[in-house]
């Protein structure tokens, strides 16, 4: 027989499943239910787990009270209620020499799945039930079902692949294996679009025997080279697409070159610097403090981008209080000194409001000449435009950013919207926004190429508090350049975090009084209650007025929750920046961005049901002053997942660090979130454990897209692409 040449991954999409020849229209339609189509779905649907049946436990020698995997047959079945009325199935489990009775309450479906003669694996726990060993309710993988012709003793190896079939769908294991089993042979050699010398680089296997071993591997080894190899394909997929989207915004964009100087970043507060020098040399001396070391790195990549006439497109990611804002300042200087404007969009106007005062304050006295005002020259102008405006000031402010007569704007994401046309829009920074996604950030820049009389392409800085794991970045974020800023300012106290349990509050209740006595303020954090806002607010109320009544009697209590209206919001931060009130009881509205510099200590009800993230960024809500801060982490956590995660905000400030415990506990399904671009295609990657072959897959898309521009050379891998995007995207991506 002649071997047929190699095919290519994407004809396989085209191949219907209905072409195997065990799946006929009711087949079809259950695998339709699980999303299977073509044989290329099938062979991207892999296996959950494998049981190795040289290690398989026999039922003589089980273990009470273990979670065990017993392999055996049924050898009987029935179905009956109990005396309350539940439906109970009742199977016995033959592994040849013991047997073993397994229940299933409310699941009166097991009946049908567990016919006499099937084959299954049951995962559970095995108890003592009168005298016999019983397991309930366990986790059922049916591998081999009840009819005869499903059971050719050929394919059961010594490694059996568990898929993910459901019951629901009324699909064993076995004949999901069976079906790839088929469409692997049929598919025959599947071409490798990476040559010998990538292999080697990246120690991977060839590809059509990565499928083979990841579907019916001999041996247990055989699993981890074909996983890895398969990984790798999907970062490099995930990783080209993301690259040719940077060539093409590159190629069509008409950016700036904007006059940032790299020898500036090196003035120190107090130098003497001419009035002729620029506008960040002449910050830089005025300001009050020296950028860390991390600021100028970061200022650093950011000048070069700024200097080049292709548009920046960077993710700042800093930890609160990294200092992003000052960076984000210098950068934005020196585009107004090129005679651009500069955009900052917050998540919320509060925030926006914030930015505006202490921008006001850190530019004063800086003076940039515009020969539209008498004397040629005139202080920077910050502009705060926000829902809130008046109509005639909102039409004041519109105004002056078509003129020019202001430099920044500051305000939320509706800065770019209706009638607001810039004059020459040359920086968009965006702070606290990672959840803006990869078409998100491209229409935006389209958007300010729209809202600028200049008609080019802003440059683009997307400044993040929420440090994420570099994996998650590079597929998120994999679309921007990235910049940490991974060193705090100097002098900077870590804040003392302590776990409470129930019976130790009054530690945290005493140090707020001394702290409170001492002239500085304490925000509690009310317990996270699941279900409406409006619970929540009233769980605050009562907290409140309980503190204030006990452990908090006689200092003076505010309260702040997300039912408030936006003015009794305001007028509650400002009493408590104030300093009318001491202690601000509050739901987690107080997350993000909150800035009082003489709020010491926090404390958190119940703080392990929160998440990491968002127990670091309500910690990052003190400690921004000269003071001491302290975090008290109330309550008594009731799963192992809570202490860690408490346990985790004990031991580290380190918001990296921190993201990579979180990565770890929740997986990267929720982070990411399901709606994130570029998760379709992952179906074996872990960002947990894969960010070496992340790294390298990324490496290779950027080699090949620069080496080859027309992508001649990588002809295969472009046309696999194409099963990942879809006709528009493609044409877009790939036209030359
Ligand atoms: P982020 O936006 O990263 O959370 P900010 O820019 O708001 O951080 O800075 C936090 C605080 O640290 C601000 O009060 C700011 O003035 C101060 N800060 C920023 N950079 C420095 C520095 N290099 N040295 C000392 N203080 C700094
Ligand atoms: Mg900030």
């Amino acid at each position: 027989m002649s071997e047929s040449p190699p095919r290519p991954l994407r004809q396989l999409a085209d191949v219907p499943v209905t072409a195997l020849k065990h799946v006929g229209e009711k087949r079809a339609a259950s695998l339709e239910q699980m999303g299977i189509t073509s044989v290329f779905d099938l062979l991207t649907t892999y296996p959950r787990r494998y049981v190795d049946r040289t290690k398989q436990v026999d039922l003589s020698d089980l273990a009470l009270g273990e979670e065990v995997a017993i392999f055996g047959e049924v050898v009987k079945c029935s179905a009956r209620r109990t005396q309350t009325g539940k439906a109970m199935v009742e199977v016995t489990v033959t592994d040849g020499a013991s047997s073993l009775k397994v229940v299933f309450f409310n699941q009166a479906w097991r009946e049908r799945q567990l016919t006499v003669g099937s084959q299954a694996l049951f995962f559970g726990k095995a108890s003592d039930f009168r005298g016999t060993a019983q397991m309930t309710n366990p986790v059922v993988d049916v591998i081999v079902g009840a009819s005869g012709e499903e059971r050719d003793p050929s394919r059961v190896g010594r490694v059996v692949p568990i898929y993910p079939a459901s019951g629901k769908a009324g699909l064993t294991s076995w004949e999901m294996g069976g079906f790839v089993e088929e469409s692997l042979r049929r598919a025959g050699q599947i071409i490798d679009p990476l040559s010998d010398d990538q292999r080697r680089a990246h120690d991977l296997v060839e590809r059509t025997a990565a499928f083979h071993d990841i579907h019916s591997p001999t041996e247990t080894q055989d699993l981890a080279p074909a996983r890895r190899r398969l990984v790798f394909d999907e970062f490099l997929r995930l990783q080209l697409l993301l690259a040719l989207r940077r060539r093409r915004l590159e190629e069509s964009a008409a950016g700036v070159a904007h006059p940032a100087d790299l020898a500036d970043l090196a003035t120190a507060p107090g130098s003497l610097v001419s009035p002729a020098r620029s506008l960040v040399a002449q910050f830089l001396a005025g300001h009050r403090f020296a950028l860390t070391g991390a600021q100028q790195r970061a200022l650093a990549d950011i000048f070069s981008d700024l200097t080049k006439l292709r548009p920046m497109h960077r993710l700042l990611q800093g930890d609160v209080g990294s200092g992003k804002t000052t960076v984000a300042l210098a950068a934005m200087l020196a585009v107004i000194d090129g005679g651009r404007q500069a955009v900052l969009m917050a998540p919320t106007e509060v925030l926006a409001e914030q930015h505006v005062a202490s921008m006001r304050r850190d530019l004063a006295g800086l003076v940039i000449s515009d020969t539209a005002v008498l004397g040629g020259s005139r202080e920077i102008r910050v502009a705060l435009l926000t829902g809130r405006l008046s109509a005639a000031e909102r039409r004041r402010t519109v105004a002056d950013i078509a003129s020019g007569a202001v430099d920044i704007v500051v305000g939320t994401q509706a800065v770019l919207t209706g009638d607001v046309l810039f004059k020459a829009m040359g920086l968009v920074v965006i702070d606290e926004q990672h959840r803006f996604g990869v078409e998100q950030r491209a229409s935006l820049r389209d958007k300010g190429r729209t809202h600028s009389q200049e008609g080019r392409d802003p440059d683009l800085l997307v400044m993040t508090a929420t440090p994420i794991p570099r994996t998650a970045a590079l597929v998120m974020f994999g679309d921007l350049d990235l910049t940490l800023v991974d060193e705090m300012p100097v002098g900077r106290l870590a804040i003392e975090t302590y776990a409470c349990s129930a019976a130790q509050t009054a530690t945290a209740w005493s140090r707020v009084r001394e702290e409170v006595a001492a002239g500085r303020r304490a925000f509690v954090v009310c317990p996270l209650v699941d279900g409406s806002e409006k619970v929540e607010a009233t769980s605050a109320v009562a907290e409140r007025d309980r503190l204030e009544a006990q452990e908090l009697k006689g200092l003076r209590v505010g309260l702040l929750h997300g039912q408030m209206k936006s003015d009794e919001k305001d007028y509650a931060m400002e009493a408590f920046r104030a300093g009318i009130i001491d202690v601000l009881v509050a739901t987690t509205v107080i997350e993000v961005g909150v800035d009082v510099p003489d709020a010491t200590v926090m404390v958190i009800e119940d703080a392990w049901r929160f998440g990491i993230a968002q127990l670091h960024q309500l910690r990052g809500r003190v400690g921004r002053g000269q003071h001491q801060s302290y975090c008290y982490l109330l309550g008594s956590p009731s799963t192992p997942d809570g202490e860690r995660r408490v346990g985790a905000l004990v031991e580290s400030h380190d918001g990296f660090f921190l993201a990579e415990v979180d990565l770890d506990l929740r997986g990267e399904g929720t982070i990411l979130g399901a709606r994130q671009q570029g998760r379709s295609d992952l179906r074996l990657a872990s960002l947990v454990r894969d960010g070496d072959l992340l790294a390298a897959a990324r490496d290779t898309a950027n080699q090949m897209v620069a080496e080859s521009p027309t992508l001649e050379a990588f002809a295969g891998l472009v046309d696999e692409l194409r099963l990942f995007v879809d006709d528009e995207e493609a044409n877009y991506l790939f036209k030359s």
